[in-house]
């Protein structure tokens, strides 16, 4: 019998389960690079559609859990020496734990830990948990890679219309029962024509290129792994060798790579400073890879026009983070990639990992961030230890 320690979110204020403004969801069985959809053996402990990533939701796994004779613990008090993570934590063998609701694994933590075997992200981007700690304790550390891709690349959509088109004022004032057609418009924008920039254009990355194709602007990239050349005349991309390129030739930046730690506080001033004036910046990848106060003076000079994201650190974000209300910012807590569709996804893919772990089969690869002491799978792929 195993411990399976699970950190997920809150339940919601108004109670559990939510009234549901939809009775079904969409059947995705694959995804655009030909993957599968995840695929677990045995039934789903939840109908696709409902709220599983807060605590009462436990991901759809009581079932299959207690089925098998192990022992689900499902918390969200996470953070600090007294928390409830850390009294489990000695005794767990499995941690799932979101995103959304990081239980930071630390190299502390790991020390601790002397039982855990592997560390399960449900949703993507492991980089809660200290890798090469994970790697040198044998840990293996997995996540869901494309269950909330393209959950992730809608939000991303969104945000860049919403700050070009000063959306978000303009509903405000509407609510707050105004007609200043002026205010509306003097910060808003057509993006058609405008220059994009992906900085990295992964599963999540090349899906917002693809998504804003049709907007007629001009599409540039950069990534350590070049796109294949039909990929790139498809989108009539254009390819930057880095960044710093990339960013004094475009309009708006999608941020989309992996945190690791040299690409924490890629976004500082010096890049700020090589951007357009007037430039928008769109981050859903993770806080860190932008310096916090950095982005404060870019909006308050007027050096970015806009910026937007949902991902901050730490997490949750104090209510004093100065991201909430800085100048020109469309943030939203840490949603876009847990919306109903994509925690059917990674639940799902959740049990997948959780049978391969306890039946003794093969992980996917493309599951895999660190196996047998090294980064392993997408882990090799798309993260560094360093
Ligand atoms: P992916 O592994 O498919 O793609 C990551 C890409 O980043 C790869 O192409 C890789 O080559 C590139 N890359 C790595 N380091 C780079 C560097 N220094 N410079 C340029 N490119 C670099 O991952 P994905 O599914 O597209 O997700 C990307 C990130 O988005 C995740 O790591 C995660 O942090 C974040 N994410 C956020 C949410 C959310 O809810 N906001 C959800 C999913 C993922």
């Amino acid at each position: 019998m195993a411990k399976i320690l699970c950190v997920l979110y809150p339940d919601p204020e108004t109670g559990y389960p939510p009234k549901y403004s939809r009775d079904t969801i969409p059947v995705i069985t694959h995804y655009a690079n030909g993957q599968t959809a995840p695929t677990p053996k045995g039934s789903l402990g939840f109908k696709p559609g409902e709220l599983l990533g807060s605590v009462s939701g436990a991901l759809g796994l009581r079932n299959y859990a207690e089925g098998h004779g192990h022992e689900l613990i499902v918390i969200s008090d996470k953070d600090g020496p007294d928390s409830e993570f850390e009294k489990f934590l000695p005794e767990a063998e499995v941690v799932i734990s979101q995103p959304f609701w990081p239980a930071y694994l630390t190299k502390e933590r790991i020390a601790k830990a002397t039982k855990l075997k592997i560390a399960i992200t449900a949703g993507i981007g492991s980089d809660h948990v200290d890798l090469e700690a994970a790697a040198r304790a044998g840990i293996t550390v997995a996540e869901v890679t494309g269950s909330n891709s393209i959950s992730v690349a809608e939000h991303v959509v969104m945000m860049v219309l919403s700050l070009a088109r000063n959306y978000l004022p303009s509903h405000e004032i509407a609510i707050r029962g105004g007609w200043d057609i002026a205010d509306c418009v003097s910060r808003s924008y057509d993006i058609e024509g405008m220059h994009f920039g992906a900085i990295a254009a992964g599963r999540i990355g090349l899906a917002v290129l693809r998504r804003l194709k049709p907007f007629d602007l001009n599409l540039h990239y950069t990534d350590v792994h070049r796109l294949n050349p039909e990929v790139e005349k498809e989108l009539g991309l254009t390819y930057h060798p880095d960044a710093e390129s990339l960013v004094r030739a475009v309009d708006i930046v999608n941020l989309q790579m992996p945190l690791y730690p040299s690409t924490e506080h890629f976004f500082n001033d010096e890049m700020f400073a090589k951007m357009k004036r007037g430039a928008y910046l769109i981050n859903c990848a993770r806080g860190k890879l932008v310096e916090r106060d950095a982005v404060v003076r870019a909006l308050e000079s007027g050096q970015l026009a806009g910026y937007a994201g949902d991902v901050w650190f730490p997490q949750p974000a104090p209510s004093d983070h100065p991201w909430r209300t800085m100048p020109f910012n469309g943030m939203t807590p840490h949603m876009s990639g847990t919306s109903l569709s994509a925690q059917a996804r990674y639940a799902a893919g959740t049990l997948e990992i959780l049978e391969s772990y306890f039946d003794g089969t093969s992980i996917r690869e493309e599951y895999l961030i660190v196996k047998n002491g090294e980064l392993a799978g997408t882990g090799a792929k798309s993260y560094k230890l360093t």
